[in-house]
């Protein structure tokens, strides 16, 4: 199947540093690590207040010539650790620094399990429009698999207290894939997940990362993920549901609901950037940066470095690399693949003049294997095609190399 162009194609040529920068800050803290996740954060919360100090310092040492921002993403960790008052705080002082567009969307990510209804308040009269639920399931008994601090139940509260608080654009993270986990289960939390009718909807494939748990149980022989077709299923169940239900899709992972009788789009914005090389500056630890165009760059990973270099009044960055042609060619492939808008291919072909033929190949081979439609200058893949996107890429890097 083609996937109708819901939305009009993001531009996903590189068009350098004139394009709006997105900001996001990375807070590092969670009361209890989940049992398969792999992003940077540390339990000691007794540091939230010298990272907020930190990073106040660390944005007016890296925000400089006062960029046009139209997105904050407060990401993490479990960025509702901090209270409305410091994420209030942390939203002056960047303003101080940076030319906010109107309409920026500021997004926080919050935990369920560390709101309610005075805090989410809080959160919205800082300036916080955008809110993302970390829901992951709805079901007990996955959540405490997945080692989660909250309820099925308390995420449903916390979902009715955002809108009591006032936020009208609301996401909400799932997460398929785990062992013992029926169609039937799945269907229940997207069946869930619809009724509380949020904005947007992110359904992640369960991974097993380096150090996690999970992978820890995967060295012992004990399964933790269903096999690779039994996911394929719950995906493509995935997409039919909610399209069905009225939620667009418009990356591989994330579903945004039309707004009827407005010009508002539910897609996150902040996040298109990351698929479009729109530039990014990433604040906190283990926060990546990118300049728009070939310039990449990470600060350290680790709190305690992080703390003790901004106190010396030095920038936190950890490591830098300049993409190749053929890096920034393959990301441009596999990202714009990733997206309903599809991968420009005019674009690509005057980006890329010399890598382009080499990917006309893999172009022959992907539309014989009835992976993806072409629409004018887009290149779509349908929802087979997504299930082997990895293989997609892998052969366009076979012909490149
Ligand atoms: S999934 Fe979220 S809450 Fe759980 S450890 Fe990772 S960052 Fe923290």
């Amino acid at each position: 199947m083609v996937k109708a162009n819901h939305n009009p194609p993001v531009d996903e040529r590189n068009t350098g540093t004139c394009l709006p920068t997105g900001i996001y800050i990375h807070v590092p803290f969670c009361l209890r690590r989940c049992r398969y996740c792999d992003f940077f954060s540390t339990e000691k919360t007794d540091l939230i207040d010298g990272f907020v100090e930190a990073c106040t310092k660390e944005i007016a040492m890296a925000v400089v010539d006062s960029p046009d921002v139209d997105s904050i993403y407060f990401g993490g960790g479990t960025p509702s650790l901090l209270s409305p008052s410091r994420v209030a705080l942390l939203l002056d002082v960047l303003s101080g620094f940076v030319n906010l567009a109107p309409d920026t969307e500021i997004t926080l990510e919050a935990n369920p399990g560390t709101v309610d209804l005075n805090s989410l308040k809080g959160y919205r009269l800082a300036g916080v429009n955008r809110l993302n639920l970390g829901v992951q399931s709805f079901d007990d008994g996955v959540l405490d698999f997945l080692g989660r601090i909250h309820t099925g139940g308390a995420a449903m509260e916390a979902i009715d207290m955002a809108r009591r608080a006032g936020f009208d654009n609301l996401g909400i993270d799932l997460i398929y894939g785990m062992a013992g986990q029926t169609s039937g289960m799945w269907e229940a939390d997207l069946a869930k997940a619809v009724s509380a009718c949020p904005e947007h909807v992110s359904c992640y494939m369960l991974t097993v990362e380096g150090d996690t748990e999970f992978a820890a149980l995967e060295r012992q022989g004990r399964t933790v993920c269903l096999d690779d077709g039994q996911v394929a299923g719950l995906f493509l169940q995935t997409v039919v549901f909610l399209e069905n239900a009225g939620w667009r899709q418009y990356e591989i992972s994330n579903f945004a609901r039309p707004a009827s009788g407005s010009c508002r789009d539910f897609r996150s914005r902040h996040n298109s950037k990351y698929w479009s090389f729109h530039p990014y500056l990433g604040l906190g630890p283990s926060a990546h940066s990118f300049d728009g165009g070939r310039k990449r760059s990470w600060n350290h990973g680790s709190l305690e470095k992080y703390l003790a270099t901004v106190s010396r009044g030095r920038l936190p960055g950890q490591g830098r690399e300049v993409l190749t042609t053929e890096q920034r060619f393959l990301e441009r492939v596999y990202l714009g693949l990733r997206t309903c808008s599809g991968l420009d291919l005019i674009g690509l072909k005057h980006d890329f003049p010399d890598l382009f033929p080499a990917f006309s190949r893999a172009l022959d081979v992907i539309t014989r294997q009835d992976l993806a439609g072409q629409d004018g200058r887009y290149l779509r893949l349908n929802l087979k095609g997504m299930l082997r996107l990895d293989g997609i890429c892998r052969h366009v890097a076979d012909l490149i190399y």
